[in-house]
Parts: C-alpha cells; structure tokens; sequence
C-alpha cells in the first residue's frame, strides 16, 4: 500500500505574511491527517519562514525547482544542497511552466532530479502532454519520453526515491480536469514503465495526479488504484481547500 501524498504547489503567490498564515492553517489540519505525506512547495524566499513556522508539524517542505548544477556562477540560481540545507525533502523537477516558459529540456530535467537526489531530496518529477499532443494521440509518447530520460540516469536505488507526477498540460489552471479513468491510464502506463526497469521498484513509486484537482473532484481522481494523490496549485493558497483535499486522499 503507497502512502498517499498531496503537495502544494504557490508557484509565484503570495506575501511573506501570507506564507506564514497558510503555513500555520496547513499545519493545523496536517496534524489530524496522519495517513497522509502533506508538502507544501512556497516560492524559495518564502522557504525558511515556512520552515520555521513548520516545526514539528508534520508537513513536509519542498521547492518549486532547483538548479541543474550543483554550485557556482549561476546568477539567480538555487542548488538543490541549498534546499535541503534550508529543511526542503523533495523538490519539483520538469514542471510544465518550467519546461515551457523557461525552456527547460528533458536532458536539464534529468540534471535536476540528479543534483536532487544528491543533495538528499526526492525529485517530484512532473510529466505530461499538451492538448495537441493529447489530440494526436502522443500522450503516452510524450510522458514516456519525459520519464525515460529521468530514469535513464538513475539506479534501482535512486528511482526508489523519485516521486512521479502526471501533470497534463492542458489541465494545469484551466479548470479542466483529466477524468479519473483517463488520469488512471496514464498513472498505470507510467508504473508500467518504471517496472520495465526495475520490477520491484514499481509497485512502491508514488505517483501524483495535478491539474485542477479541487475539493469536488479530487475524492473521485484519488480513488483510482494508480493515483497516489496530487500536486495542486491554485487550490493550494487556500487552505481550506487544500486540506479538504488533503482529507480526499485518506
Ligand atoms: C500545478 O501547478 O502543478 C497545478 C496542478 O496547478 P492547478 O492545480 O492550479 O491546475
């Protein structure tokens, strides 16, 4: 039985005030979800004040990405060691926003889920199609490709640390979900594919389900056998949704 995880995601929102009061609201209601892993992802500033307003409540803090390398002359970047220095123990890597608005390959995804194990930290790594890609029937093609060029780098040790998140692109703050069926198709083609490498890794991998997942549709994605639970990004800045969904997932 894989324990279900559901991760926030701010993206860029939010006030230092803000991070806080959501910290503490999550933390609350974290405390009497023990069945369930809660992360929260806040922008990087916000990190060590979500941190401190953590303590020992049981949620588990995260970045929103990290470096492909490891230090050095690389202006406005942050390293993967840094996040686990600052409390991180997971790391989003390949995220859509990243791969489309900053350019960010399959190759540099792999780099970052690399530097992150290193550093201590598992990589949430986020696959999934466009609408066109969806359309031309290239789902499968698509979130193949992304995660073989992860797992190609990784031992049976690693990949035993890496999360998978199927994030398809066309769902990601459009208010348009995938159907449970259709999020638990991908789910069981992405397992498929770890277990082509290594059989008994498989079954353990978690593996999240994000875009739009709200309140009223999340009981619905998370009951399906290979959704392991989710990635969420608007519905994280509240955190009376977020915990509702947090609560879906028990
Ligand atoms: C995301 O940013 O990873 C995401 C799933 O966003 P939203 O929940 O807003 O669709």
């Amino acid at each position: 039985m894989r324990r279900p995880f559901v991760a926030g995601n701010w993206k860029m929102n939010g006030s230092r005030a803000r991070a806080r009061v959501l910290v503490a609201g999550v933390c609350e209601g974290a405390r009497e979800l023990p069945e369930v892993d809660v992360g929260l992802c806040p922008p990087f500033v916000y990190v060590t004040d979500a941190g401190e307003v953590i303590g020992d409540a049981p949620v588990r803090l995260g970045g929103q990405t990290c470096a492909g390398v490891e230090y050095g002359a690389f202006t406005g970047e942050v390293s993967a060691y840094m996040l686990a220095d600052v409390g991180c123990s997971f790391v989003l890597v390949g995220h859509s926003e990243r791969r489309m608005l900053y350019g960010e390959d399959d190759a540099e995804v792999a780099e970052k889920a690399g530097f992150a194990l290193a550093a201590g930290l598992s990589p949430v790594v986020c696959v999934g199609e466009t609408l066109a890609e969806r359309e031309a029937e290239q789902t499968e093609a698509t979130v193949e490709r992304q995660l073989d060029a992860v797992m190609d780098r990784l031992d049976r040790d690693a990949l035993a640390r890496i999360v998978i998140a199927y994030e398809p692109v066309w769902a990601i703050g459009t208010g348009r979900t995938a159907t449970p069926a259709q999020a638990n198709a991908v789910h069981a083609f992405l397992r498929e594919r770890v277990a082509a490498r290594e059989p008994e890794v498989a079954a353990g991998v978690r593996i999240l389900y994000g875009g739009s997942v709200k309140p009223d549709n999340a009981a619905a994605l998370f009951a399906e056998p290979e959704v392991d639970g989710g990635l969420i990004g608007g519905a994280s800045l509240d955190v009376g949704q977020f915990l509702d969904i947090c609560r879906a997932a028990v």
